[in-house]
């Protein structure tokens, strides 16, 4: 179509001159991957990297331009995705809001909400992080106790949240809360909070490794604007349940595009012996490597319809439970083969002796352990598919 190859010319134009050239390379560290966030503190050219793509709102290209999105169709968003592909770029803006809280806020916010929120989710101002998880309500997160009790204008919190990945690097929390006690899902509502609330206290949870990104959130007295709720007060549950098929869209793709699947084939090459015509020897490993890359194509062009779909504004449906049991459970096939792969030198924690690729095999493996939890465990996308994607009886 000659105005997308017009569009094309120009999106490469406008990346020739906007990107800087260290953002051609993978990040030297994960904590050069850009969350956004006024707490964030990132290398110049990644900041550079956000501002530039942030103006010109191509960090969500599809979300409406009334809000500082980038106004791009379907097509276009797909062109600009193709042409930072092609010049290696990596993404200037990953997280909860973009993926997540953003989306929901577009299909259910009202619009004061998406003219406060949606604008700094995409120039990265404000990073977000999610107040689901409680002690005692994880999969059965209906059970969450934490109270919101409302005096004036506002809703005063109390309660203890858990497993709040990067809670101390975020700004703002989308949190669930309990207003009604006498029903269960029909006494849960959806708020907005600023993290610097009086009364929010935010503490890492250490992990055997020596850091988490998890943290325990406290909350004493927390004031809250009933303004900041989303949908109905006592109307929470339906709002929550579209924010997790939002989730596990995201957690499914957790390999798409990636530098991933290259590098399983580079670890293939690197630690097998091959023949002359570089054909890998061992026939077991190379019937493994193909059904990976087999099973991962299907599961590519699978997850392509599905964002087509939500790229044109359609909220996921309960079916993004199939992409997040199938998605994480190929995750950590892949993660079991790299190790098989890399023999003893996948053992590598610190020290000499080791790659610094070798040196995070072992902690992306165990990390992709908590891919089958978050988000609502394998058992409970069963669930859900069996009873809302099947029709079966409870
Ligand atoms: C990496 C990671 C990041 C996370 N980040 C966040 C976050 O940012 N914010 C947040 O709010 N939470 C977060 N969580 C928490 C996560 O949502 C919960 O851990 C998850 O929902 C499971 O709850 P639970 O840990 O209480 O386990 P439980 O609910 O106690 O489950 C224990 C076991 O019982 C099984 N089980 C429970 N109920 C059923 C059932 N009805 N049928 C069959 N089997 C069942 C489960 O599958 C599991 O195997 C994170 C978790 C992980 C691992």
């Amino acid at each position: 179509m000659p105005d997308l190859e017009t569009f094309r010319t120009d999106v490469r134009r406008w990346l020739d001159a906007n990107a800087p050239a260290s953002m051609r390379t993978p990040p030297a560290h994960p904590d050069d991957v850009c969350w956004g966030g006024a707490k964030g503190k990132y290398p110049d050219d990644v900041r550079r990297w956000l501002a530039a793509m942030g103006e010109r709102g191509w960090t969500a290209p599809t979300w409406p331009s009334d809000y500082g999105g980038g106004g791009l169709s379907k097509d276009e968003a797909k062109v600009l995705g193709e042409e930072m592909a092609q010049q290696k770029l990596r993404p200037a803006l990953i997280g909860f809001g973009l993926e997540m809280i953003g989306p929901l806020i577009l299909q259910t916010g009202n619009e004061e909400q998406k003219r406060e929120h949606i604008p700094r989710i995409v120039r990265g101002e404000v990073r977000w992080c999610q107040g689901y998880s409680e002690p005692g309500a994880g999969s059965d997160l209906a059970g969450l106790q934490t109270r919101a009790v409302r005096d004036g204008d506002d809703y005063v919190l109390n309660g203890q949240k858990v497993w709040t990945s990067y809670g101390d690097k975020s700004d703002w929390m989308f949190i669930l809360v309990r207003t009604d006690t006498a029903q269960k899902q029909g006494g849960i509502t959806f708020l907005l909070m600023d993290m610097a609330t009086p009364g929010v206290q935010v503490r890492p949870i250490l992990l055997i490794s020596g850091s988490s990104p998890f943290c325990e959130t406290f909350l004493t007295d927390a004031r809250v604007p009933r303004r900041n709720v989303v949908g109905q007060e006592n109307g929470g549950w339906n709002i929550a349940k579209m924010l997790l098929r939002f989730e596990r869209n995201m957690i499914a793709d957790v390999f798409k595009a990636r530098d991933d699947r290259s590098r399983l084939l580079r670890m293939a090459r690197q630690y097998l012996p091959s023949s002359d015509d570089g054909r890998l020897l061992d026939p077991v490993m190379r019937d493994r490597l193909t059904q990976m890359e087999l099973d991962q194509l299907c599961m590519d062009l699978t997850l392509s319809r599905s964002r087509d779909r939500l790229k044109a504004g359609q909220p996921p449906g309960p079916e993004a439970s199939i992409f997040k049991l199938y998605g994480t459970e190929l995750n950590q096939r892949r993660r079991e083969l790299m190790m098989d792969l890399a023999g003893p030198q996948g053992l590598g924690w610190e020290g000499p002796g080791f790659a610094d690729d070798e040196l995070t095999l072992t902690r992306d493996w165990l990390r992709s352990r908590g891919n089958t939890i978050e988000g609502g465990t394998s058992e409970v996308q069963l669930n859900i598919i069996a009873k809302n994607v099947l029709g079966l009886p409870d």
